[in-house]
């Protein structure tokens, strides 16, 4: 049964020894990939979620750090944009504090951490004071990035060898002098007028072909082709700011995924869980999870009342939502009830409870639409009827469910919504919002005051959702489920 506060990414049982977590007073260098959080490696995710304390970079951690547990605590080392990056000492210092308090820490890198992360540096200090280390690798920009738009860095015709450079190296000068089919380039856009005529100079032709990705596998993701002889006019008419990695070679004239050619606008996701019909209606676009809520299960006051009578024969049990049902469990347990006790026919409104309940190896009754209130009607007319719900719940549901014949509709709590600070969004990324309940939708307007609603689709469960998204200003309204 749901224990704990649930995390999607829980191995506390981990038959496959494919964990494995850092111990009190050590430091685990963990790989945050480039930016997508399930491009992180399953033993990063799970050091990351046993962690005390995580100490991590700017670039390729935004995504993981919305999914963390609220528990675990975060600092920030990396550079905001417009400020001066903390010293390496004082980064060292803060491992150091952390490790010799006792704490589990994760240094989270962007990437790789052994690519341009100066992790090694990091691993030398720690290793000198005899403080354990471990390293969780990560994957890196450099290939990831031109992955993410079908680019590959080797192909079997016409490049069998590549190299990575960085931009500027400690002098800031470029790395010159190195043969390679294709070149990769980290912190290259500021240099890239010296890259270019580098190799030019070594006799490359002004039309080998050029790719550049910035921000690449994050909602931000951009890219263009250009070739060597346009490719600076094009970065800069594009007004292409770093991150970003720069390709240059023949394999950045290969389509080898020509359904990634554009440049797709995201989907901003505000509720605690991710629709798996997302995939259908905007197949492939980059997500952005910004949930406006996180539910939290019961533990300050007693289990309800009513909880005995709602699970007797010729009663219902009606959930709308994964933590109706998470928190339902986490409440029976509560009680001191368990599986048998459920004699009550159980409804389900909306696939996503639906596919929770037989998770649990529950079959939902009926399986209603969010506003189907004939099908309502016809199953709960005459019966007595319980929402497990939020506690305070005041949706349409119980109402609903009174007016379709429910005897009575009565409310039954088993968790909490606890107001989460989405953070800023950088609009002119994202094409589509989804808005999966009423109380999102309502919060979206302060959550997000500069959010441009007429250039954005909502998608939204229900009718109910749809009208109020059109009152709301969105430009157009599309149906999730
Ligand atoms: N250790 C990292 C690299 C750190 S250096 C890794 O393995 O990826 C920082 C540079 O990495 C940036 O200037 C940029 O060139 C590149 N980079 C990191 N994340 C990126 C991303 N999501 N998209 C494009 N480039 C990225």
């Amino acid at each position: 049964m749901a224990t704990e506060d649930t995390h999607p990414l829980d191995f506390g049982d981990d038959p496959l020894r494919l964990g494995v977590r850092p111990a009190p007073g050590e430091v685990w260098l963990v790989g945050a990939g480039p930016g997508d959080a399930g491009l992180v490696t399953i033993r990063g995710w799970s050091a990351i979620l046993a962690a005390d304390v995580v100490v991590h970079d700017r670039l390729g951690c935004e995504e993981i750090l919305a999914r963390l547990p609220g528990h675990i605590r975060r600092v920030n080392v990396g550079k905001l944009p417009g400020e001066r990056a903390m010293t390496q000492e004082r980064i060292h210092a803060i491992l150091v504090e952390e490790a010799r308090s006792g704490a589990r820490v994760v240094r989270l890198k962007g990437g790789d951490p052994f690519v341009f992360g100066r992790g090694s540096e990091e691993v030398a200090h720690l290793r000198a004071l005899s403080i354990p280390v471990r390293i969780v690798p990560g994957v890196t920009s450099a290939i990831a990035a031109p992955g993410a738009v079908g680019v590959p860095v080797t192909h079997r015709a016409v490049a069998r060898s590549f190299v990575v450079c960085t931009g500027r190296d400690e002098q800031g000068k470029l790395p010159t002098g190195i043969a390679a089919d294709t070149h990769l380039y980290l912190m290259g856009i500021e240099a890239l007028p010296e890259i270019v005529a580098s190799l030019l100079a070594a006799g490359r032709s002004p039309e080998t072909p050029v790719v550049i990705v910035a921000n690449a596998s994050t909602y931000r993701q951009f890219h263009l082709r250009a070739t060597l002889a346009t490719a600076e006019r094009a970065v800069r008419s594009a007004g292409i700011q770093p991150p970003a990695v720069v390709l240059i070679g023949e394999t950045a004239g290969e389509s080898v995924a020509p359904h990634l050619v554009g440049n797709p606008g995201a989907v901003l996701v505000t509720g605690s869980r991710i629709p798996a019909a997302i995939e259908q209606r905007a197949p492939g676009a980059p997500l952005l999870w910004r949930p406006l809520f996180a539910a939290r299960f019961r533990r300050d006051s007693a289990p309800s009342g009513d909880l005995p009578a709602s699970l007797a024969t010729g009663a219902w049990t009606v959930f709308h939502g994964v933590p109706s049902v998470e928190g339902w469990l986490h409440e029976l347990q509560r009680a001191g009830l368990d599986l048998r006790q459920v004699r009550c026919r159980l409804a389900a409104v909306g696939a996503e409870a639906a596919r929770t309940l037989e998770r649990w190896h529950l079959r939902p009754d009926v399986v209603w639409a969010a506003d189907d209130a004939a099908a309502m009607c016809a199953s709960v007319a005459g019966q007595p009827t319980w929402l497990a719900t939020e506690s305070g719940y005041r949706g349409a549901l119980l109402r609903r469910l009174e007016e379709a014949g429910a005897a009575p509709a009565t409310l039954l709590p088993v968790h909490d919504w606890e107001p989460l600070d989405p953070g800023p969004v950088e609009w002119r990324h994202v094409a589509s919002v989804t808005l999966t309940s009423p109380r999102s939708l309502r919060r979206f307007p302060e959550a997000f005051p500069d959010a441009p609603l007429a250039r954005l689709t909502a998608l939204c469960v229900g009718n109910d959702l749809m009208t109020r998204a059109r009152e709301m200003g969105f430009g157009q309204v599309v149906a999730l489920e």
